[in-house]
């Protein structure tokens, strides 16, 4: 096993990683950090987890120590995806940095212009920026980058997926070609070949496994149900989410919900607070000062449940994650990785639960096949069906298909709730007219197909 010390890097950086606590190089660290003090290229085949990013901090400290930054010409620069993953890099910097006089700006979208142009002006040897928010400083003219010396580009793969591709071959070329480039991407698209055969320059190529406790040390499981219709699948899915989430009340400590959508994070986010659950939420359209809030509250353990998009949530250094649901069976097997590598980390062991629909088969296959195993699932029964009761209100929308497929040929019908239970409180008549009323809970839509004009689903639970 390589010690932190046989890697070339100097007395003070060593000093650095002794007091971060760690203990010896990852594998990644171990391959990519020698190469780094050598002034090579490097392409970097990791994830989240693998401990990546110490892999180009450590080396960049240990680089950049001599020399100066001057004025508006930054001597690196590291390219993140988004404000969380750039914010946690400099984290890492000042971690990795604190015994030297090297200086950093964070670049990131919704803070303040002001603050960031000042440091600029001062000379920074660490500019750690979202792509968009780097090129609006330079068309603004603030901001020079033919000092750069080393160049970082973190989690290709999704700068890709958000579009920023043109954008780092823009950066790329405003950069000198004598520059040293670090490009790291959790798989290697041929759109990334692509770049990393136009911009970098005989690479060296480190590749490490996935963090092991995808596999390992987490218990998978997979709670079939199949909705009554499909327009109210997202209530039903909403009740069996609450429903877990009352079953494992004692076992979770903390959890990510996953969705796929961010408009359903903020529909969650609302339902669950309704139903007095303790949560917040992040996803990429909510403002920075909201997202820090959230994430500060829920690694401090004042949230219980972050529900976010995957985009928020890549990359994110949770470390004491209890479980992960998945609301939304991800539509791409990576993230089901990515997010359940949120639990299970540094020794814990982890749970992942997915809740799917019939329409899930192909997703939950194709995961299955690109972690290795088979994900133990369970048939639930759907909370919304409830047994045939007495008289004749039995609707169409109220047929139900029992899980495995065949139409069972119950009957159930709109929960009556039981004497003694309703609301001592007078009715409140709705006055408005009935196309801008909103359907009572528990009362389908009957009759609209799946063409439910949006304000009659407005109606959260
Ligand atoms: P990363 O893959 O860069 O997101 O790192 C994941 C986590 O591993 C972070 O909390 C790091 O602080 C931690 N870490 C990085 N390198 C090491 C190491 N050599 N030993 C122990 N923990 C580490």
């Amino acid at each position: 096993m390589t010690t932190f010390a046989e890697l070339g890097l100097p007395t003070e950086t060593l000093s650095a990683v002794e007091s971060a606590g760690y203990g010896d190089p990852t594998p990644i660290q171990a391959q990519a950090i020698p190469c780094a003090l050598e002034g090579r290229d490097i392409i970097g085949i990791a994830q989240t987890g693998t401990g990546k990013t110490a892999s180009f901090t450590l080396p960049m400290v240990a680089l950049l120590s001599k020399g100066r930054a001057r004025a508006r010409l930054p001597r690196s620069v590291v390219l993140a995806p988004t404000r969380e993953l750039a914010a946690q890099v400099a984290e890492n910097f000042t971690l990795h940095s604190f015994n030297t006089k090297l200086s950093m700006a964070l670049l990131i979208g919704g803070v303040s212009f002001k603050e960031q142009l000042a440091r600029i002006e001062n000379g920074v040897d660490v500019l750690i920026a979202t792509p968009g928010r780097l090129l609006d400083h330079f068309e603004r003219g603030k901001l020079l980058l033919s000092g750069v010396q080393i160049m970082v580009v973190d989690e290709a793969d999704r700068m890709l997926d958000m579009g920023f591709i043109p954008d780092i071959e823009r950066i790329f070329k405003l950069t000198p070609f004598t520059r040293q480039t670090l490009f790291f991407s959790a798989t290697m698209a041929p759109e990334i070949e692509r770049i990393t055969g136009e911009f970098l320059s005989n690479p060296v190529r480190v590749e490490v496994a996935p963090p092991a406790s995808t596999v390992d040390k987490i218990s998978h499981e997979v709670k079939q149900f199949k909705p009554t219709r499909k327009i109210s699948a997202f209530k039903e899915k909403r009740a069996i989410l609450r429903n877990l989430l009352e079953e494992l009340d004692g076992k979770v400590e903390n959890a990510i919900i996953f969705c796929n959508r961010k408009n359903d994070v903020d529909i969650l986010l609302k339902s669950m607070s309704k139903h007095g659950i303790d949560c917040g939420a992040i996803h990429g359209d909510l403002d920075q000062s909201i997202r820090t809030n959230v994430l500060g509250k829920f690694r401090e353990g004042r949230i219980r449940y972050l529900i976010a998009s995957d985009v928020a949530a890549r990359g994110l250094d949770i470390p004491t994650v209890s479980h992960v649901f998945n609301f939304d069976v991800p539509t791409r097997a990576e993230d089901y990785v990515h997010r359940t590598g949120r639990t299970g980390r540094a020794g814990r062991s982890g749970f992942a639960l997915s809740i799917a629909t019939p329409g899930d088969g192909k997703l939950i296959d194709a995961i299955e096949d690109l972690v290795g195993i088979e994900l133990p699932r369970e048939e639930i029964k759907n909370p919304s069906m409830r047994p045939a009761s007495g008289g004749s209100a039995g609707r169409e929308d109220a047929r139900v298909e029992g899980p495995s497929g065949a139409a069972e040929g119950k009957i159930a019908r709109a929960s009556k709730k039981p004497a003694g239970v309703a609301s001592k409180k007078p009715k409140k008549v709705d006055r408005r007219p009935a196309a801008a009323r909103e359907p009572a809970r528990d009362e389908a839509v009957v009759g609209m197909g799946s063409h439910v004009p949006a304000f009659l689903l407005r109606s959260i639970q």
